[in-house]
């Protein structure tokens, strides 16, 4: 049994050998536990059956929500911005460079003790050019506090969706967390197949490279679902059951539009350890209703509900709708709103902030004790660090794989086998 409560004692050694370098380095004298991603897998699989809140901190009123409410509930949490929401042509006043110092600064002001990483997701890499700049920007973006990233080549052919991961793994810490995809994120057609990840998986493990999560398409689209078809249960639990030897914890995207039954499911029958949480939270945080799916409840109109007395004022929701109805924009478009009202939303009185920030932290709580199992998983992440004495928890496994296996050409060779469907090309959201 382990220890519910992290004693005072345990906690001040964790803030000395817990957090990675950077973060030691930006903040010296803080008293926020982050530390890798690595250390918030190790927890839910310690628990079992766990899986961590990845919550998306569009604004500052999700950041403050869900920090809140894994305090309450004792466990750890990742907080995470996509390059879509927060690189360089960002729709989000958060981003990659100023997100940990946001964590940070909240945790110390709130008084926050549990453990949380800071994640950098959907980091795209779509070409020659984009390798390029990755090189440059994504140690900038470990300089600014990031100790967790999903490199997403998925839009890739799979043997270059191996080989950009085999290129860009060296410009990451090896303490990081690190996740991996395959397939793009795009709903129900161009599905992740058994063969695609496990040739992503044994591509890497002969490379030294064990990805500690890997994200598929397994059914979700990202932002505002369309139906309910959702995560497809058996083909998430058949890859991970096929990756089981190579101890890759499963990531899931766009958990938002999945009932909460279908995520206890996925909690119970998978290796899932990580589910991001972005569009729900948003709409929670401005007075958006939203079902049992995360999804926003229109009226009859197809508008947005806004819950009276709830989230923005109602002259600042006004305000919002007008903008986005004078750029033509559709429902999903909304999430565009973040950028040019962030200012305005923190303009609004701390009544009004304060009953924001609420309901993310109540509909959070819920949903990490209710729904993905991972309360009390905070004490994990102390004991997985103190045992190891270190931020670094190292690889989860050994190399296996045959490097002369996996040579550029004869990758090349095994992927021409492959032979999966991508489903449809187009502009899918990240
Ligand atoms: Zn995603």
């Amino acid at each position: 049994m382990s220890k519910k409560i992290v004693s005072a004692r345990d906690f001040q050694k964790a803030l000395e050998v817990g957090r990675p370098p950077n973060i030691k380095k930006l903040f010296p004298d803080s008293k926020a536990l982050i530390v890798s991603g690595k250390a918030i897998d190790r927890a839910m699989i310690a628990k079992g059956k766990a899986i961590a809140l990845a919550a998306n901190g569009r604004n500052q009123f999700v950041i403050r929500g869900v920090l809140q409410a894994a305090q309450r509930a004792n466990a750890a949490v990742i907080i995470e911005i996509a390059k879509s929401e927060g690189g360089t042509k960002s729709y989000c006043a958060v981003n990659f460079w100023n997100m940990a110092m946001l964590v940070d600064t909240i945790c110390n002001e709130l008084g926050i003790t549990i453990p949380v990483a800071i994640h950098a997701d959907h980091y795209g890499i779509k070409n020659e050019k984009d390798l390029a700049a990755a090189k440059i920007e994504i140690p900038t973006m470990f300089e600014a506090g990031m100790t967790s990233i999903a490199i997403d080549a998925s839009h890739l052919p799979d043997d270059k969706n191996l080989l950009t991961n085999i290129a860009i793994t060296p410009f990451i810490p090896k303490w990081a967390g690190y996740e991996t995809e395959v397939g793009e994120i795009k709903g129900a057609e161009g599905l992740s197949t058994v063969d695609e990840a496990v040739f992503l998986i044994q591509g890497l493990n002969a490379h030294n490279l064990f990805p500690d999560w890997i994200a598929l398409n397994n059914g979700t689209t990202h932002g505002i679902e369309e139906k309910d078809s959702g995560i497809q249960v058996q083909l998430t639990a058949d890859i991970h059951k096929a990756l089981e030897k190579y101890k890759v914890s499963g990531a899931q995207h766009g958990t938002s539009g999945n009932s909460s039954e279908r995520l206890r499911q996925i909690a119970n029958t998978t290796h899932t350890t990580k589910a991001n949480v972005a569009t729900a939270l948003q709409m929670i945080s401005w007075g958006v209703q939203v079902n049992d799916y995360g999804n926003a409840i229109l009226d009859a109109d197809g508008n947005f509900n806004k819950v009276a007395g709830g989230g923005v004022t109602e002259e600042m929701w006004a305000e919002m709708v007008a903008h986005a109805q004078s750029k033509g924009w559709k429902k999903g478009d909304y999430k565009n709103l973040n950028l040019p009202f962030e200012n305005k939303l923190l303009a609004q009185s701390k009544e009004i902030r304060d009953r924001m920030v609420k309901a993310v932290k109540d509909f959070a709580y819920k949903m990490i004790v209710e729904v993905l199992n991972s309360r009390d998983t905070a004490p994990l992440v102390v004991e997985a660090i103190l045992q190891a004495g270190s931020h670094n928890l190292g690889p989860k496994v050994k190399r296996t794989e045959n490097p002369a296996e996996w040579s550029e050409q004869k990758i090349a060779e095994k992927a021409s086998r492959l032979g999966g469907n991508k489903g449809p090309a187009g502009k899918f959201d990240d």
